[in-house]
């Protein structure tokens, strides 16, 4: 292709919201032969809502969701935002009304105050958070956070977050003062585009895969609905990028996509690495392509372009 086909191709990618950066990778798109997406945030909508909170022990259901919204109110991930946002909406309801001008502000400052104290916060990648509350040790997450610090899961509870997991759901796991207090189920809607994508590609030569820090039985579940066969789960975010370079091993191209800081080794280990415009910045600088409109079907759009720009040369 002449430079000025890649230039017009690359303004015709823009035009569609799809930014490309540099003439090697629209060209490296039309010979993409693996396409790998992250799941929370990319086939899902990365709008994760709490669907399910239960309490193991006589504590209060108010007491128990501060608590975990506490402890999960410095992390970033879009599991943590979900339960800050559920707890907020269950205190904000809980309360008696009062005149109606002033019950909004009233009612997020008695939250406000509600959140408590924290200490020692840390964010634990592809496991959860860990802090003090009350000079206690709260953990939120998932199954490898609770058992690395020797908390052990009664039956009932794994049987419960067994039942969240085959619905496609994330259980999250809440340990405080080295006890099991109770568990989350969150789900994080697919993406209204995902399946048809995924079957695009597939009619296209391209073969999907899936990779997830989640836990396999969740993966499964989406990987399902979606209809990726070939799925990894239980993936540390460095593990992202080792699964990429697998399939490069025999000389294949493999495309990337993604939206999290976790996501940022895989994209820039890709031939092809896209990233979801709605990610985070990190995402999108180690990214060739930019999908400004949040929207899958532009990762065919991209290919497409790729194919048109460089057949004739071909
Ligand atoms: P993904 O690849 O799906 O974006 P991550 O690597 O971010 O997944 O996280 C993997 C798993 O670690 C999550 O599914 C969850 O079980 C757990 N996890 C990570 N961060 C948190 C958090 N802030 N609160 C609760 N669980 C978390
Ligand atoms: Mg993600």
């Amino acid at each position: 292709a002449t430079p000025t086909a890649i230039m017009v191709a690359t303004g015709v990618g823009a035009n569609n919201g799809v930014l490309i950066k540099g003439g090697d990778a629209l060209e490296r798109a039309q010979m993409v032969k693996y396409v790998v997406f992250d799941k929370t945030g990319t086939l899902t909508q990365g709008k994760a809502s709490v669907t399910t909170a239960r309490v193991f022990t006589g504590m209060e259901r108010g007491e128990f969701l501060t608590l975990v919204a506490s402890a999960e109110a410095s992390s970033e991930h879009p599991l943590a935002k979900a339960i800050v946002e559920y707890a907020r909406h269950f205190h904000f309801f809980d309360e008696p009304s009062t005149t109606k001008d002033t019950r909004n502000r009233s009612k997020e400052s008695k939250f406000s105050s509600w959140l408590l104290d924290v200490s020692d916060f840390s964010a634990l990648p592809g496991r959860g958070v860990q802090c003090f509350i009350d000079g206690k040790q709260i953990l939120v997450g998932n199954r490898k956070l609770l058992t690395e610090n020797g908390i052990c899961i009664p039956t009932f509870a794994e049987d419960f977050v067994v039942e969240l997991e085959e619905s496609a759901k994330t259980g999250i796991l809440v340990a405080y003062d080295s006890a099991l207090i109770g568990v989350l189920g969150v789900a994080d809607p697919l993406k209204r585009e995902a399946a048809v994508v995924v079957e695009g590609l597939v009619k296209m030569g391209v073969k999907p895969v899936m990779v997830t820090g989640d836990n396999w039985r969740t993966a499964r579940a989406v990987a399902r609905e979606v209809g990726i066969q070939d799925v990894r789960a239980e993936v540390m975010p460095a593990g992202k990028a080792d699964v990429i370079r697998s399939f490069q091993k025999d000389g294949s191209i493999a495309a990337m996509v993604g939206d999290g800081i976790n996501d940022s080794p895989a994209l820039a280990a890709a031939d092809i690495g896209m990233a979801i415009g709605a990610g985070t910045d990190i995402a999108i600088e180690a990214a060739d392509y930019v999908l400004m409109r949040n929207n899958l079907e532009d990762v065919i759009t991209a290919i497409d372009l790729s194919r048109k720009t460089f057949s004739r040369i071909r």
